[in-house]
Formats: C-alpha cells, structure tokens, sequence
C-alpha cells in the first residue's frame, strides 16, 4: 500500500468512526439492523488468523538457517527476544492493573457466561495442557490458537534441519505468508464500513448517551494506558542501549528515519529495509544487521505484546471480570506468544489477540470496543516494535 493509499484509507476509518457515533446517536433502534455490516468485517478479519500466524511463523523460523547451527548469535538474539518481551508484556500488565481504564463502565448486559466463571480457577498445569492440543484440527475449530503456534514453531524448527529437503516447503510457506499480508490489507479496506456499523449498532443499542459517554471515556482511558505502557518500554530499550549495548543517543537519533516510517507506515515489515539501512549507517556490524533485524521484524514485537496485554484485561474491566493471578499468567505467557504469532502489517495485533482472549475465556466482541482506536495505537506500537529489533541489532553486535 503507497503512503497516500494508507492515509486516505486512514482519513475513511476516521470518517467511518465519526459518522458512526452520528448515526448511532440519532437513529436509535434502526442502527443496530446494519450491525450485520460489522459482523462482517470482524468475520473477515477472523477467517485470515489460522493461516496468518501459521505461515508467519513457519516463514520466520525458516529464515534462521539449521536450528542446530545458530551458534551463539542465535542463542544471544533468542534470549534478548524473549527477556524484551516479557518485560514489555510485564509493563503493560502493571500499567493496566494501574490505571484500571475498565473500570468505569459495565458491558453486563449480557451476563458473563459460565464457562468464564469456570475459567476462574484454572490452575499452572493448565497453562500447560493449553500448549499442546491431541488434535489440531479440533483446536483450529474451536479457534484454540496456542496449540497451533507451538506446533507452528516446532514444526518449522525440525524443518530447519532437514537440509534441501525444507526448501519447497519453506517457499510455499513464504507464499503463503505474502499471500495472507496482502489479504489482510484487503480485508482493512472494509474498516470504514465495519467500524461505522459497528459504533453506530453499538450506540443505538445502548439506549441512550450515558452508557456510551462511560465507553468513550474508557476507552479514553485506555489509550491513556497503553501510550504509557509503550513510554516506559521505550525508556526500557534506551537503558538497555545505554548499559548493556554501550551506545550513546546518537544511536535513538540515527534510527530515527526507521522510527518515524514505522509510525506512518504502521508495519514493520513495510519499515525494515530502512531499518537495516538505519542500523548499517550506524555502524551495526553487517551479520547483526542481516540475521537480527529480519528475524526481529517477524517475531519480536515488544509493542504488540504490550499492547496485547493491557487490551484484554482492559475488556476484562469491562465486563467486570477480576482475573486471577493465574489467569493473568495466561495472559502473559499467550501476549508473548500472539505477538510472535503477529505479522508486521497494519493491525496484526488486533487479529491474533483473539489467541488471547480465548484462552482466558472472554467473549471475542470486546474487540468491538477497541476498534475505533487500534489504528492509532498501531501507530505507537509498531514505532516500539521497530525500537527493540533496532537495540536487539546492537545489543547483539556488542555481545558476539
Ligand atoms: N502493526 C504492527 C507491526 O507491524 C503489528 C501490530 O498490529 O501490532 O509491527
């Protein structure tokens, strides 16, 4: 998508929201009979998740060369990945527990169903028994999507080692893989529509101003947490680059041209190749550059994972239900998961969060809630993603 395609596409979205609210507010009743219009729009979004995160992470690993042979720049990046993300996932939690953005309102209209309260008392050895499925074909219809990306990722892992034999399937996998980018971009042109409809379906039945004003103000409020969440990561990476990277700020500045096309661009799979030039300017070793950056643009999304995080306790507020720690030790270890599981297209993030709203059992239309704003959040958490592959790239150089 050119740069003016993605801004008139974002000016319509806009559009949509606003002439939501309008409609919504002054038709009343009439506006839920196009609800059917979101409906379709989040159905679209939801058919492209079991083949985008399986390809996504099959063509991710695939890039890595013989799991066996990575040696120790494959261990250093695979560990500074994962201590990121989990600090960044880590951030977003306290942050939101913080600030509390869901507590304003109450979404019980309908009431919480059973098998949420079930979920109340899922113990540790449940989180276990989440990343395996006997049968991945029952787990993909019931949209369980943890025990896919583990196969995913174990899958691609033995694939690596099977020499010349993984090409063809590497391939198909990349195919997919663009195939499924571009689809998605398709399905985003239904956005202006879906979200017009679903606003304006929402407000009229929310009988009245007052429990939408209490909406808006949450959701406010929830923009309010994640920009924080993302504020303090960011302040993470830098002492991370300062410390343990020992760089200086000339290197913030000098990725700057990466971090500026990241927030317009919203992808950072549209922004790496000025992200390796960025890093390559300022003097990263030429191996971190080429092994780190791509890796990171697929797998390492410390702003998603945060973002991940904080949306769904926020819908969790809404509907006031209290997740256990446990439940909240779900939330951690599938945001880290559905963030590696994430392309680096324009609001991937918002796809794969089903992963973990499901797996704490909450009801998927809280994503309704989030809609109208996530292409603005999008923004801020790619510039983060694209921020931690460029201290990984550092990092890593300093450390092999
Ligand atoms: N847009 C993000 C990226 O490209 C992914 C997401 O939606 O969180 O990094």
């Amino acid at each position: 998508m050119s740069h003016t395609h993605a801004m008139a596409l974002l000016a319509f979205i806009i559009l949509g929201a606003v002439g939501g609210v309008f409609f919504g507010w002054y038709a009343g009743d009439t506006a839920t009979q196009i609800s059917w219009l979101g409906t379709l729009f989040l159905n679209a979004l939801k058919m492209t998740i079991i083949p985008l995160i399986i390809a996504s992470i099959i063509s991710g690993i695939g890039s890595l060369g013989d799991i066996r042979q990575l040696g120790r720049m494959g261990g250093f990046t695979v560990i500074y990945y994962t201590i990121t993300t989990a600090l960044a996932v880590l951030t977003g939690l306290l942050v939101v527990n913080w600030i509390q953005p869901g507590a304003g309102i109450q979404l019980t209209q309908t009431t919480v169903p059973d098998h949420i309260l079930a979920k109340q008392d899922t113990g540790i050895s449940d989180i276990f028994l989440s990343l395996i499925s006997p049968n991945l074909i029952s787990a993909a219809s019931e949209t369980q999507l943890l025990p896919l990306i583990v196969f995913a990722i174990l899958f691609a892992m033995a694939l690596t080692t099977l020499g010349t034999k993984s090409k063809p399937v590497f391939d198909v996998f990349d195919g997919i893989n663009e195939a499924m980018m571009r689809l998605v971009v398709w399905v985003m042109h239904l956005a202006p529509i879906g979200i017009f409809a679903l606003i304006a379906a929402r407000l009229g039945n929310a009988g009245g101003g007052e429990q939408f004003l209490a909406e808006i103000k949450a959701v406010g409020l929830h923009v309010v947490t994640v920009l924080t969440g993302l504020f303090i990561h960011g302040i993470t990476l830098v002492l991370i680059m300062l410390f343990i990277a020992r760089r200086g700020f000339d290197y913030l500045l000098g990725m700057g041209r990466a971090l500026v096309t990241a927030f317009g661009t919203a992808s950072s799979s549209a922004t790496l190749p000025l992200t390796m030039e960025c890093a390559r300017d300022n003097q990263v070793d030429a191996k971190a550059v080429k092994f780190v950056l791509p890796l990171g643009a697929t797998i390492n999304m410390d702003g998603t994972a945060l973002y991940e995080a904080a949306a769904v306790l926020f819908i969790a507020q809404a509907y006031g239900i209290d997740l256990s720690m446990t439940q909240q030790a779900i939330v951690f270890i599938t945001a880290t998961l559905a963030a590696i599981g994430a392309a680096g297209i324009p609001e991937a993030g918002l796809v794969t969060m089903v992963i973990v709203l499901t797996a704490v059992g909450l009801p998927l239309d809280g994503i309704a809630l989030l809609l109208a704003v996530d292409w603005f959040l999008d923004r801020f958490r790619t510039t983060i993603n694209v921020w931690g592959d460029s201290v990984g790239a550092v990092v890593i150089d300093r450390l092999t």
